[in-house]
């Protein structure tokens, strides 16, 4: 993967391969993103251009013999580490301590067809349950092992450890030390969702980079499919529905439901009500074909737009967009939500 082939993020790739031609690259990236930004198809891109032989300017060729076999996932100098737990296809003794060579074959397949997978789109395709999946002490063994080798054919080695925030403490002890005193030649690129749960001292030893979201057209051209989820649908309409009706009791129950998701499931259910309110706006201007409402959205937007005030829509943004950045800021999520609602009642 050339850094010309991954969406989004051009200023971020731009400083990346200026690094590398400076040789100001840190021995460890922390690339960190909060939902499909493709920090992942950076990651290897990243370790692509480190080994290629005929590099351009800001990228890698695409080209070489190096070039084509990481475009094939397959260069013996690439290693990767992610989330695991044990699953059906694995033999008895895998079962007890599943480590992510065991699940490659399922990586490689899905990271190719897509790299802006989400977590869950993993955990289906390894087969696993998301609950269960963590990086154990097992996975640190192999990793030290695997580095302990010379570079096998390029200049660098490079270890992606996809969501090192799952690791549990052994594990992190165990690559912190790695990062305190590197292999030779070795790089080390962390792609975090969390990195706040992140050990401390590991962070500090990395090179923190933060991705930025993808725009609409980017999304679909990544192949990032909005699909509505019938839980932020009743959350939304619910709340759209005690807003308009001015009771904020009835909101209760829906701000405390999404302060208790994730953040990522809260940052997609934000998402669907801001595009839920731009279905709403666009229909209440008679461009119900652009606004493209999914049929189980229909009615209830084609009653709502006509109750609210024209000036809502600009609050209401403006609130949701606020309640994104709180989201990203770590704001206690009871309060987030609960000014949310408020915002969007006296807007209405
Ligand atoms: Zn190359």
């Amino acid at each position: 993967m050339q850094f010309a082939n991954v969406i989004g993020n051009s200023e971020l790739k731009q400083q990346l391969a200026q690094m590398v031609r400076g040789g100001r690259l840190s021995h460890a990236i922390l690339l960190c993103e909060d939902g499909q930004w493709g920090a992942m198809a950076v990651a290897v891109a990243l370790a692509q251009l480190l080994n290629c032989t005929g590099p351009h300017e800001d990228d890698s060729c695409g080209k070489c013999d190096s070039c084509h076999k990481y475009g094939k996932l397959i260069h013996p100098d690439l290693h990767f580490v992610f989330p695991t737990a044990s699953a059906k296809g694995l033999s008895e003794s895998e079962k007890k301590a599943p480590v992510s060579d065991y699940f490659m074959n399922q990586w490689r397949e899905l990271l190719l067809a897509n790299p802006f997978f989400s977590e869950q789109e993993l955990y289906d395709a390894l087969g696993i349950e998301n609950k269960s999946a963590g990086i154990s002490v097992h996975e640190s063994k192999r990793i030290f092992e695997k580095l302990s080798l010379r570079a096998f054919e390029g200049e660098y080695k490079t270890l992606i450890i996809y969501l090192p925030e799952k690791m549990n403490a052994e594990a992190a002890n165990k690559l912190l030390k790695l990062l305190e005193e590197p292999p030779v030649g070795t790089i080390f690129i962390l792609v975090s969702h969390a990195p706040e749960n992140l050990l401390s001292t590991i962070r500090s030893r990395c090179q923190r980079i933060n991705l930025h979201p993808l725009s609409r057209e980017q999304e679909a051209q990544a192949g990032i499919a909005r699909t509505i989820d019938p839980e932020y649908h009743e959350l939304t309409t619910t709340l759209l529905k005690a807003c308009l009706a001015k009771d904020l009791l009835a909101t209760f129950p829906v701000w405390e439901a999404v302060a208790e998701m994730g953040r990522e499931k809260q940052r997609e259910w934000v998402s669907y009500t801001e595009d839920f309110l731009r279905k709403m706006m666009l229909t209440a201007d008679g461009m119900e074909q652009i606004a493209c409402p999914l049929p189980e959205e229909r009615a209830v937007i084609e009653d709502l737009c006509g109750k609210v005030k024209p000036t809502f829509y600009e609050k209401g943004f403006k609130a949701l967009e606020s309640a994104l950045t709180g989201i990203a800021a770590n704001v206690n999520p009871k309060l987030l939500y609960c000014n949310l609602c408020n915002t969007l009642l006296l807007a209405m």
